[in-house]
This record gives C-alpha cells, structure tokens and sequence, in this order.
C-alpha cells in the first residue's frame, strides 16, 4: 500500500449534480515510461499536471477513484489568502518573517490561480469576492484589530468594519468584522476537470481507475507499481493523494478532522449585499459563500475525529446546527438544505501545508494538510513542486518543506 484508504465523503456535495466538462481518461493496460507521474487526479494532481506539462514534461497522472471524485468535489471552494490561523498568531508560532512571508505567498497564489484561469479559459463559475471575517470566540473586536495592524504590517488592504458598519452595510449583528479583498469562489470540480483537460491538450495522459501500491527511488529514477502489477517508470514522482497520505511521508503534526457542509435552494432575492465570502474568529467556525444560482453554501461545525462512521451519522444533526447559525446570522434566508455532505478533512498544526522532497526519497515529492485553504495551498505546491523538479527552485520552498523525522 503506497497511500492511506479512506472514505473521503458521505452525503450529496452540490458540484455532482451539475453538468461539467469532465476529462478523458483510460484504464492502464502496459507499462510506462514518463518524466513526472502525478499519483492523484484531484485539484493538486490537475494543478501540478497543467504547471509541469507547461514546463515541457510528459506528465502521466493515475488516480484510484475515476478523475475529480475525492476530496475535491466535496470542497466549499472558497478560495481564500486569508490562511485559517491568524497573521498575528501565526507569527507567535513560526516568527513573524515567516508567518507573513506565508500570508503573501498565499496572497499571490490566490492571484495565479485567478490569472491562469483566466489565461486557460477554464470556465468554472470563478467570481472575485471580498471577504468578511465576523468576530468570534478566537478574536473579538480588540483581536480583530491586532489582526488588522498585523495584515497592515505585511502589506494587506484590510479594513475593520464596526458594529454600526457592518450593521448598516450587511444586516449583520457582530461586534466588528474585517474587510478583505479580491479572493474567488468557484466550482472545483469545474475548476478541476479544466486543468486536467488543459495538461491532457499537452499531451499528459490520465489512467483511472489505477491504484500505485509502491514506490522505489534511487538517485537516478522512480519505479512505481499499480495494483495489478504494471511498472511506471519516471523521472519524478509526485503524491497529490489529498488527505490519503502516502506511507514514507512525515506526519508530525498533521490531523485528519471531520467537517459538514450544505447548499440551501436558489434565494438570490434574500442573499447579503455584495455576496462576500463569510467566515468568523472561532473555533470551529461557520463559513459561507453563494452560487451563480443563488444559492448559499455554508459550512463548518468541524470536529477533531477521523471516525468515518461516526462522521457519517452526525450529518443529520449537524445540517441542522449549522442550518440554526445560518437563520441566526441572517434571520430572512431561507434556511433549509437542498445537499448536505460530509468530509474528511486535513488540519495542521500552524493551518500550513507541508510540501516539497519527501525526506529519504529521491526525485519524489509530496503535499499533506491542506485546511481550509486546500486549493489555494494546491497552487502553492503546483508552483513549488515545478521549481523542484526544474531545478529553477522556489523562494518559499523552505517554508514548506517536510522535517526530517
Ligand atoms: C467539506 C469540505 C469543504 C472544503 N472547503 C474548502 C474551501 O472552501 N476552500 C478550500 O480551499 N478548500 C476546501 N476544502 C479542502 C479542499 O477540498 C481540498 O484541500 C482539496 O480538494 C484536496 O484536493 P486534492 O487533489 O489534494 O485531493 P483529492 O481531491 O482527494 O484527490 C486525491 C486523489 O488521490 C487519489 N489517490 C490516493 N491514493 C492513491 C493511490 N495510491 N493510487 C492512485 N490514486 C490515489 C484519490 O483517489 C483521490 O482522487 C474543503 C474540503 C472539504 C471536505
């Protein structure tokens, strides 16, 4: 077994019950040779598949489950800078040259990703919103505007709305909020299936259903088998296995959690003004975010188990909680659920990824916890992992990079 098995999601997630240009792919019938093999066919596979077919390589990518049916259909997509753990306590954690250089290049891969999917064409429902970020139990107003010199201090347009603002500009009744801007929404799986088409027109093939059961590496290539016995021969080898963790790869602080989430019917006429991105200063917090078609997603209610069966007989309840703060919150939606699912969920200790070399394992290179700003950290380790294997490098790379366990 080269990765985790796990039940990722449970439940109706509202991207696969609409239409998407899905991508070609076939089963795996000989060996191979390639330069990169892309173990994982989710947002991160299709991200690193675009960036390293862009940079000349054959690309094969093999994913156990058929294309974009992990993790990533499940996502809320809110695709945020602002990471889940705050500027200025980031900075207790890591240092404050670090935690602001990982505010930026967060800030920046938000940017890429909006800039290239628009260069690509990938239609896939992308929207520029600004974010409000309520008070909450982690930070009340005092924190908020600690939060707000911190962001400031490394560069970030960051407002503090108070009461009476946020009153009179949203209808929302929090002690202050902080104003950020230009993130996305989107829909992943859309988003997903683009890039994999994108690196598929340049040639990269994609194998499903295909599981890799082993990986060997020595200084000068990678061997990989599938399940039924076929060899993959390449130069590089890259694990995007989402929250499946590959076996050799230090987990030190790294957690699988559980998270439900929800999509209310279309209500465009009892949406926010400026239908920004939500979320609070609170442990676990509630987050939301609308759809073309008016809809509200909203999610949250996280809890540190990774229990698939007890994650999976809370959805009811926790459809219901999460449907009681939404009504508290805006008391004229309607709060009623037309999917409700449930997922698997990767955290980390400081809410950064890991990503970059496997220790001990030439040529091979991995990306594990994502938290809640999954596909903005999959750019980042897009981005990296091409600075890696072309050898150009990667400013951040340090900041990322695995400890040797
Ligand atoms: C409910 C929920 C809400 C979320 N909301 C947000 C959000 O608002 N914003 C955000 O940025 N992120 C969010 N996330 C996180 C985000 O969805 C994930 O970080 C992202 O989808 C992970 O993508 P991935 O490609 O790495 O993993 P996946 O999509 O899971 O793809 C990995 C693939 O690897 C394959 N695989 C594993 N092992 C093997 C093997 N040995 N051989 C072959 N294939 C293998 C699996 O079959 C799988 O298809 C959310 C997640 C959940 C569950």
């Amino acid at each position: 077994m080269a990765t985790q098995h796990r039940d990722l999601r449970t439940g109706q997630p509202i991207w696969l019950k609409r239409p998407a240009n899905n991508v070609q792919y076939s089963a795996l019938s000989n060996d191979i040779s390639v330069d990169v093999a892309i173990v994982g066919a989710g947002i991160s596979g299709a991200l690193i598949a675009e960036s390293l077919t862009e940079a000349g390589f054959s690309v094969a990518v093999f994913d156990r489950r058929k294309p974009v049916t992990g993790s990533t259909p499940a996502s809320t997509a809110l695709l945020q800078f602002e990471i889940d753990t705050p500027l200025h306590h980031l900075a207790r954690k890591i240092g404050l040259v670090n935690a602001e250089r990982a505010w930026r290049r967060s800030k920046l891969a938000v940017d890429v990703l909006r800039e290239r999917t628009r260069e690509l064409g990938i239609s896939c429902e992308m929207q520029n919103r600004n974010s409000l970020y309520l008070a909450g139990d982690v930070l009340d107003e005092n924190g908020l505007r600690k939060e707000m010199d911190a962001r400031r201090h490394a560069g970030f347009e960051t407002r503090l709305l108070t009461r009476d603002e946020l009153k009179a500009r949203f209808d929302i009744d929090r002690a202050a909020a902080l104003m950020c801007f230009d993130n996305i929404e989107a829909n992943p799986r859309k988003l997903a299936h683009g890039y994999l088409r994108q690196a598929v027109a340049r040639g990269a093939s994609v194998y499903a259903p295909v599981e890799i059961v082993s990986v060997e590496s020595n200084p000068r290539h990678v061997l990989a088998m599938t399940k039924e016995g076929l060899k993959v021969r390449c130069k590089h080898l890259v694990y995007a296995t989402g929250y499946e963790m590959p076996d050799q790869v230090p987990k030190a602080g790294h957690q699988i959690i559980s998270t439900w989430a929800l999509a209310t019917p279309p209500q465009k006429e009892n949406l926010w003004p400026e239908r920004c991105l939500i979320w609070e200063a609170s442990d676990p917090y509630l987050y939301m975010r609308t759809t073309r078609d008016g809809r509200i997603i909203v999610g949250g209610e996280d809890e540190e188990f990774e229990d698939e069966a007890k994650r999976d007989a809370k959805l009811p309840a926790k459809t219901k909680a999460i449907l009681r703060k939404l009504k508290k919150l805006f008391p004229n939606v309607k709060a009623e659920a037309d999917f409700a699912w449930t997922g698997s969920f990767g955290a980390s200790d400081t809410g950064l990824p890991s990503i970059g070399q496997i220790p001990g394992m030439d040529r091979c290179y991995a990306i594990l916890g994502y938290g809640g700003n999954g596909i903005t950290f999959s750019m980042v380790a897009a981005q990296l992992v091409r600075g890696l294997i072309t050898k150009t490098g990667d400013t951040d790379a340090d900041l990322f990079a695995f400890e040797k366990s």
